[in-house]
């Protein structure tokens, strides 16, 4: 029945019919809903489930249901609850993945996060005098140590890392950067735009897939006003063919030739090596500071493994005037984080790289994984539930080592409906996220955590019988 069909008293009957606002609030059947979204929200989501309903009530002329209207809000209350941030279980085989928060933290930072979140923090006194310290002076004293920086300082995130260096050292003047660095790395970050902001003059040169340094050469013979030689790393898309861009350490004894600040934006900020992994091309911030980069910016939540954060290190001068400019204060590091990325960097200063959980999933040998993967089908598969293995690439993710195949191993979980269990494992408790190739399910044994087994296969339980 169409609206016209009806008539005002027709109309003004069904009206009369639907269910009221506050009632359905009320509703015994959201009592858990009222205690975990309040009955403000709660309200809110019945309006609109009931004007929903009054749409499709005179659009069709169908009489109004409650039920209806208390599904559509147990269904929008689960989409609420659903938007706010919970402990998965990854199994996508990507490490760093930033969907998933990028690095899982270290029991050493989880340890220090529970103990300093509830209570008091030193962060800004120093115990040993009992004056006023500087906030994140450990971790900037053993960025020095990891990276051979004469100084360091930690702010929100490398965005923030890269806009204050470029605000403090070039507003108003220029930046000399090359065209195929002029690149987005996602989030919102593009290299244009964050200098655009910054206030410095972009002076790009070279081409998309050659810049030599003849061209940074003669841009810095052209413009008079050069603060700065910004070089970007190219973690999360790779050039190849007719390609070609000058070493660090050319653009280092250029700008120090010149007397301009070469700043490095490295993105992940690996602290070791990572070629014995098997990951090849993901430079070393120590390596930039010997190869001449005045200032490194990094990233500490990509292959450092910490929390989120940014990590400036270099020339105690050049870092000085980064920690006094006015923007240092809105992109100062939190105190929760600045706390566990302290713990984190502990750990690299003892040599525990295992401790930090990115850095032992990208250590971890195939061989281990294949095991533990193994087991999971063994386990599973006492349930009456079939799966099988396959050996496939992992990635580091969070824009770093694109391209760079890291071995792994996975369970296929066998299922006729690939999408639908990947959407209950997403819905479950805790929430499981696969991945989904070739209309397969895939649980990646690379990411998941060490201490995740039993919750993994339980939820797999969970969601193959619901
Ligand atoms: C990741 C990345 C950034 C941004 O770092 P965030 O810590 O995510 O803010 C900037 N530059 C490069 C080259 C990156 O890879």
């Amino acid at each position: 029945m169409a609206t016209k069909q009806l008539t005002d008293s027709q109309k003004h009957e069904l009206m009369s019919r639907l269910p009221k606002v506050d009632v359905v609030a009320a509703d015994a059947a959201l009592a858990g809903a009222r205690r975990r979204l309040g009955i403000g929200a709660l309200t809110n989501l019945v309006r609109e489930a009931v004007r929903l309903e009054r749409e499709a009530v005179l659009a069709t002329g169908q009489a109004p249901s409650s039920e209806r209207v208390l599904s559509a809000v147990l269904a929008a209350v689960e989409a609420a609850l659903g938007r706010r941030a919970r402990r998965v279980i990854n199994g996508t085989g990507v490490v760093l993945h930033t969907n998933l928060g990028r690095a899982p933290l270290s029991s050493a930072a989880v340890a220090a996060l529970t103990e300093g979140a509830g209570g008091y923090t030193s962060i800004e006194l120093d115990l040993s005098t009992g004056r006023r310290g500087a906030r994140g002076a450990f971790a900037e004293q053993a960025l020095c140590h990891l990276t051979g920086a004469e100084d360091a300082l930690v702010v929100n995130n490398n965005a923030a890392a890269v806009l204050l260096a470029l605000t403090a050292l070039a507003k108003g003047r220029g930046v000399v950067v090359s065209r195929g660095e002029l690149v987005e790395i996602g989030g919102g970050f593009r290299v244009p735009d964050v200098l655009a902001r910054s206030g410095a003059r972009m002076i790009d040169v070279g081409t998309t897939n050659r810049t030599r340094v003849a061209d940074y050469r003669q841009a810095l013979d052209s413009d008079s006003d050069v603060a700065v030689i910004l070089r970007v790393h190219q973690g999360n898309f790779r050039q190849v063919g007719f390609v070609e861009r000058p070493e660090l350490g050319e653009l280092g004894a250029l700008a120090r030739e010149r007397g301009v600040i070469l700043v490095k934006d490295l993105g992940g900020g690996a602290l070791v090596d990572l070629t014995p992994t098997g990951l090849v091309g993901e430079p070393v911030a120590r390596s930039c500071v010997e190869a001449g980069a005045q200032l490194v910016c990094f990233s500490c939540d990509k292959v450092l493994g910490g929390p989120q954060g940014g990590a400036v290190v270099g020339d105690a001068e050049l870092v000085n005037r980064l920690r006094r400019d006015p923007l240092a204060r809105a992109l100062r590091l939190g105190r929760l984080p600045l706390v566990a990325l302290e713990a984190t960097l502990a750990s690299y200063l003892e040599g525990d790289l295992d401790a930090i959980p990115a850095m032992a999933a990208l250590h971890r040998p195939l061989s281990q994984v294949r095991e533990r993967v193994t087991s999971w089908g063994e386990q599973l598969g006492a349930k009456g539930i079939r799966s099988r293995i396959v050996e496939l690439d992992a990635a580091v993710g969070g824009g770093t080592l694109a391209e760079t195949p890291l071995p792994s191993v996975a369970l296929v979980v066998e299922t006729a409906e690939p999408n639908a269990l990947a959407r209950r494992l997403r819905q479950g408790a805790p929430p499981v996220l696969a991945r989904i190739r070739d209309d397969q399910l895939l649980l990646d044994g690379r990411t998941v955590l060490p201490e995740e087994d039993e919750l993994l296969l339980a939820a797999v339980v969970a969601a193959i019988e619901s």
